[in-house]
């Protein structure tokens, strides 16, 4: 069975520090056979970004995270592992595959992040965790939900 929970954040820096927060957690708690890999869902605008800088923060990351939307993927250096941030707005499965996936989802020192993750659904791993991102009821509210 699956556990989900939501967490209501009210501004951006609220997302960020969320975003932070679950990647000191789940940094420490990752497997060392396989990557960890997010998948992050949700409408443009709905934050998906926003908590993927506060996630690089919370590695230590230093360099500003932009959305990768036009560059597809970018890869950041920390300690001995990579984090790696991916879009697939604009690409498919048959372009992950390409791009060397299934390398990435294998390798223990990969932390991965791919917005609009629902749409390469077929092939993220089982144990991928899931995030939702929902407008709220007002213009700086947003609904996360965690699917783990
Ligand atoms: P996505 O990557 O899902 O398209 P972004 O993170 O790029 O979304 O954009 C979210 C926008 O919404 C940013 O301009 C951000 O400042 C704004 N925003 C307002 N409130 C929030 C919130 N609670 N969480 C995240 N972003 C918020
Ligand atoms: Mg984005």
């Amino acid at each position: 069975m699956n556990t989900k929970f939501e967490i209501i954040t009210k501004s951006n820096a609220e997302t960020k520090s969320l975003g932070a927060l679950l990647a000191d957690t789940l940094y420490k708690g990752r497997t060392k056979k396989r990557a960890l890999v997010i998948s992050l869902e949700g409408d443009l605008g709905a934050g998906k970004t926003t908590f993927t800088q506060g996630f690089a923060d919370g590695l230590g990351i230093k360099e500003k995270v932009k959305s990768p939307t036009f560059v597809i993927l970018k890869i950041y250096k920390i300690k001995k592992m990579d984090f790696i941030h991916i879009d697939a707005y604009r690409i498919g499965t048959k372009d992950f595959e390409v791009l060397g996936w299934k390398e990435f989802i294998k390798n223990p020192k990969n932390i991965i992040l791919v917005e609009w993750g629902d749409r390469i659904k077929k092939i993220l791993p089982r144990t991928a965790i899931h995030i939702k991102f929902k407008h709220g009821a007002s213009e700086h509210e947003r609904t996360i939900k965690f699917v783990v």
